[in-house]
């Protein structure tokens, strides 16, 4: 087979010499992630990663104090440890989200509060128009018309005051809205994004499942789900430390966003294991992908750039399943898992479907 080379890069942690402050800051956090991983033994699941990046980043204080509480006395942080602190973390994302919704709540009463008193306003007007109308039919003296005149110049005035502060009111209250709903934005994509694949994460794969077993279930819409496994990665890991299995992370990621089609769902559901969902898409139409998928990342001959490490060629084994009538979300997985494992069982670097 014809190898490509690729290149992988990851941040050579012992030079920071010439490199700006920022690159340096990133490789100095990397590397004190890497010892805490390493001297408190804790799982190398993303979790782990994740918070011993945001207990060195040090932004949030009470996590920080959750992590030192348990190593105080003395303990290893472990799995349930993880996914706990990492637990009440998403819940903080949500209650971000939930602070951005209420502002959004009282920025749009605080718009209906300046529409209704500016209509108000001009109802105010319209009436006068309608007084002055009456009194003169009643009552047609040029004494009485420059009075009426004069004062609906008074009323005419204090409309277009209103108008013109309304206005600026109002763009004032477009931009914070605008702003706000930038944040809600932001907010909701991190809270389904993988941070070191940029892919989405395991939520986002139960919400898409979800979605997808609905439309199947009334629409007769099918779909199939394939899962992915990196092939004997811990090894990689062990040869290689853990910067370089993070690049091949996101090199594994790219190659299966550059194989599949626009509706298509990429998602890291884990470690080294990915989950995709392909909408209208039936088993051997899943298999071609995953196919696709296997053929480009063993196809490359990777090395890293900044030391020419040759790290040789990584496969990853697949296994597929197709919506069934009845399926569940746990039952059309699981069927998926049970030939990823058949694909390993058979000798790894393989499509089963
Ligand atoms: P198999 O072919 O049977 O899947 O073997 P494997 O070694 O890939 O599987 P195993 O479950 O034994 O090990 C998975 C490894 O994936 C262990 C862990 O170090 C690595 N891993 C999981 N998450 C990450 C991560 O975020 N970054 C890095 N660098 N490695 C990770
Ligand atoms: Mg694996
Ligand atoms: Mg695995």
């Amino acid at each position: 087979m014809l190898q490509k080379n690729y290149q992988i890069s990851i941040p050579d942690i012992d030079n920071t010499d010439n490199i700006d402050s920022e690159y340096a800051h990133s490789v100095k956090v990397a590397n004190d992630v890497f010892k805490l991983v390493e001297t408190h033994t804790t799982p190398p699941v993303p979790q782990t990663y994740d918070l011993w990046y945001q207990y060195v980043q040090g932004n949030d204080k009470d996590l920080n104090q959750q992590i030192d509480a348990i190593i105080d006395r003395g303990k290893h942080l472990s799995q349930q440890d993880i996914e706990l602190i990492h637990q009440s973390f998403a819940d903080n994302n949500h209650q971000q989200i939930n602070e951005i919704g209420e502002d959004l709540e009282e920025a749009c009463l605080q718009l209906m509060s300046m529409l209704t008193s500016h209509i108000n306003l001009n109802d105010g007007y319209e009436n006068s128009l309608i007084e002055a109308n009456a009194e003169l039919n009643a009552n047609p003296t040029p004494e009485n018309l420059k009075l009426v005149v004069k004062a609906l110049i008074s009323e005419n005035e204090k409309v277009t005051k209103n108008s013109s502060k309304l206005k600026q009111e109002l763009s004032t209250a477009v931009s914070s809205l605008e702003e706000l709903n930038e944040d809600l934005r932001k907010s909701r994509k991190n809270e389904l994004t993988d941070p070191l694949t940029l892919i989405g994460n395991r939520k986002k794969f139960n919400i898409s499942l979800a979605q997808n077993l609905q439309l199947a279930q009334e629409k007769c819409i099918h779909f199939s789900v394939i899962i992915a496994d990196l092939d004997n990665f811990k090894i990689v890991n062990d040869n290689f430390g853990h910067l370089v299995g993070d690049a091949i992370l996101k090199l594994f990621a790219k190659i299966m966003i550059k194989n599949v089609k626009g509706r298509d769902i990429v998602t890291r559901y884990g470690g080294e294991e990915f989950a995709l969902i392909l909408p209208s898409t039936d088993l051997n139409g899943a298999f071609l992908v995953a196919e696709q998928i296997r053929l480009d990342l063993s196809s490359q001959n990777l090395q890293v750039t900044e030391n020419k490490n040759p790290v040789g060629v990584v496969t990853a084994s697949f296994g597929i399943s197709q919506y069934r009538k009845g399926d569940t979300s746990q039952s059309i997985v699981a069927r998926a898992d049970k030939r990823l494992y058949e694909a390993k069982r058979g000798g790894r670097n393989q499509v089963k479907k």
